[in-house]
């Protein structure tokens, strides 16, 4: 278990109480669900995006930040298979962060509100050393349909959206010089503006296909540890099947090791989802125009194993992002 999953245990000990009747998903998944009424459930979550954290005044335009805060906060409703309604933010800005920066910073975050059909209803200001922003962001979906971490089974296939480890080799090229940059600015724009995976999401969670359901923020051996172990299964997954990123030639002196980068580099928001065997090719037939891979399948025993090209089996440790290491 990480650090922060154990923070987490603390947190939720400290208030422990029985479950009220509609609370459906409380406090350890992606997002809390709450039964509203018999047509619908209400998908909740929150999120903070933090100065030298999670972005940085100089390299980070502030659209893309905006931008940025907004669309991590969201895909944790696509891991519920939720449909985006409504947003609050709480802001807390130090005096650089009240100028043309919070201008743009809003007008990055409003494109992303429209783009994920999100509605801001209210929220706090405050003032602060740094920049912290604050997002509760609200989703809706019919009752009981939206997929758990804790529902993989043993058997089950694991499947993941995308390309892993996009965003973490964006981060690594913020580093280079200015006029190199924009070069690689499809890579970079992975790291600046993910897009939380929303209709893949949707189309799981109609199809009912989908045992249990993640959005990979932390890294996949992380997220996948979180799907494991709230399902109390273990996994097999296949080096050779994960889509991983075609690290292009003009980058080799970086020596990018692209199999790294997508078992523990965070920040893809891509989604990562279990099917029960015998839907398993259902899945990848009916997904075949969205860019879905079946990577391995969920096992009995509690520990995730990594077969590498060569059919060598090793154990596969959680090395994704954990803020308390
Ligand atoms: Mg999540």
């Amino acid at each position: 278990m990480s650090s922060e999953q154990r923070l987490i245990e603390r947190v939720g000990r400290a208030f422990s109480c029985r479950a009220p009747g509609d609370l459906h998903v409380g406090i350890g998944d992606d997002a809390a669900v709450i039964r509203a009424s018999r047509s619908a459930d209400w998908v909740i979550t929150t999120d903070a995006f933090i100065e030298n954290v999670h972005f940085h005044f100089r390299g980070h335009p502030p659209k893309d930040a905006g931008y940025k805060a907004l669309a991590r906060a969201t895909s944790d409703l696509a891991a519920k298979g939720a449909q985006p309604r409504f947003f609050l933010m709480n802001l807390a800005l130090s005096r650089a962060g009240t100028g043309k920066w919070l201008d743009d910073f809003l007008a990055g975050m409003s494109e992303a509100a429209r783009r994920f059909g999100l509605v801001l209803i209210g929220g706090d200001t405050t003032r602060s050393e740094y920049v912290a922003v604050n997002l509760t962001v609200l989703g809706s979906i019919a009752p009981g349909r939206s997929v758990l971490r804790s529902g993989a089974r043993p058997g089950d296939a694991i499947f993941v959206s995308g390309t892993l480890g996009e965003a973490t080799l964006g981060l690594r090229l913020m580093t280079l010089p200015s006029a190199s940059r924009t070069r690689w600015k499809p890579l970079l724009q992975r790291h600046l503006r993910p897009e939380p995976r929303l209709k893949l999401g949707q189309a799981l969670t109609r199809g009912g296909s989908a045992s249990a359901m993640i959005d990979i923020s932390d890294g996949l051996s992380t997220d996948l540890t979180h799907v494991c172990e709230a399902s109390a299964v273990g996994a097999r997954i296949y080096a050779s099947q994960i889509p991983k990123v075609e690290v292009p030639p003009g980058l080799s002196r970086l020596k990018i090791d692209a199999l790294q980068l997508a078992l523990h580099g965070g920040d893809d928001y891509e989604l990562l989802f279990t099917v029960p065997k015998r839907h398993a090719d259902k899945v990848a037939r009916a997904f075949r125009r969205e860019p879905v891979r079946m990577i391995g399948s969920i096992t009995r025993e509690k520990k995730i194993v990594l077969v590498d090209a060569a059919g060598k089996s090793s154990p596969l440790t959680s090395q994704g992002w954990d803020p308390f290491r």
